[in-house]
């Protein structure tokens, strides 16, 4: 059973990581929160708020069930870049951060 305790938006009063595009969340950044418990485990998930919009607009265009949405890392670039328009923030974080794996990956291959 899948309960969602608390769904908010806050101010970091200190730097997070988001759970989304894995990149800082500033302190004094306003951003989003999520906990609650998934068949009796709890989970917090921690976000910008762009990058929650951005999640959310995807998994409904799936026509998910909250329960079984994807991560935005399970989606491709070219299946994020039609809410480029909506969302151009979150949209650039995805791609820093796939280009950073990208980079991390070719140097440890150099290693
Ligand atoms: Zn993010």
């Amino acid at each position: 059973m899948n309960q969602c305790q608390t769904d908010k938006t806050l101010v970091a009063r200190k730097a997070h990581v988001c759970q989304e595009c894995g990149r800082a969340i500033s302190k004094g950044t306003e951003h989003h929160l999520q906990k609650g418990v998934v068949d009796g485990s709890w989970y917090s998930w921690r976000v910008h708020s762009d990058c929650a919009e951005l999640y959310w607009a995807l998994n409904r265009e799936r026509g998910s069930w909250w329960d079984d949405y994807l991560p935005l890392s399970e989606y491709c670039i070219s299946e994020i870049d039609h809410l480029r328009g909506k969302f151009p923030h979150a949209v650039c974080r995805q791609e820093l951060t796939r280009e950073l794996q990208e980079i991390r990956w070719q140097n440890r291959q150099r290693d």
